[in-house]
């Protein structure tokens, strides 16, 4: 099966010329290539480039009185695939808690699309050894009452942007844990300073979910390459 690769852009690139040069020459025969660029350049990437398409967040409801927001019905009319859930920047910055993503998750499965559920601890849980129960209860809650398979990101945050990725032991451990606590046939991803240097540390996860290196494409070129050889 070819590897799966989330590029999350988060808040960038500036303008639509910026985000087509950096999308624009991906090797798309050789992985599972989905783009997450913000909202506003969704529907134009999609008609110029014809790429896989995600989102990087959702509004649960269809449509109405919900001032900033962006339902996933709207996104799937615009060929959306793939949303991201429970990012931690969301969780931390924008306070979403595991009942509002999970609310996101089902949304987001009742219009067909694929959520990318992310976890992950913090720099000081993992210190007081809090993580395998912090991971137990964003899955259990994130995942409540949720019947089919989807994608699960293990995010640890420490990892995220730090340029220190997860050891590949430990990557491993958390794998097997993912696991024995969800059911169904997860794809199961890391993410977390993932670089075109430690990209072979994760044989055995699916694939990979790409902030900062996303962003460059002889980076994220020679990432593609180097897990397609
Ligand atoms: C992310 O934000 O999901 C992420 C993995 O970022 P980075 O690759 O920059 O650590």
């Amino acid at each position: 099966m070819k590897p799966l690769l989330i590029a999350n852009w988060k808040m960038n690139p500036l303008s639509l010329e910026g985000a087509i040069k950096i999308s624009n020459n991906l090797p798309r025969d050789k992985a599972e290539i989905i783009i997450c660029p913000p909202f506003i350049f969704i529907e134009k990437l999609k008609k110029i480039l014809d790429i896989g398409i995600g989102a990087q967040n959702c509004f649960w409801e269809e449509a109405g009185a919900f001032t900033g927001e962006i339902s996933t019905l709207m996104l799937k009319l615009m060929g959306v695939t793939h949303v991201i859930v429970g990012h931690s920047e969301r969780r931390e910055i924008f306070k979403e808690n595991n009942l509002i993503i999970n609310k996101k998750i089902k949304s987001i499965l009742k219009e067909g699309l694929t959520p990318i559920l992310c976890i992950g601890e913090t720099k000081i849980e993992k210190e007081s050894g809090e993580t395998w129960d912090v991971l137990k209860k964003q899955l259990k809650e994130g995942l409540t009452g949720v019947n089919r398979d989807i994608i699960i990101a293990y995010e640890p945050i420490w990892a995220i942007g730090s340029g220190i990725a997860c050891s590949s032991d430990v990557a491993e451990e958390v794998m097997v844990f993912i696991k024995k606590n969800t059911f169904f046939d997860n794809k199961i991803l890391y993410g977390g300073s993932v670089n075109s240097n430690n990209v072979t540390d994760y044989p055995s996860f699916s694939g990979f979910l790409i902030g900062g290196a996303s962003l460059n494409p002889v980076e994220f070129n020679k990432i593609i390459e180097i897990i397609t050889q």
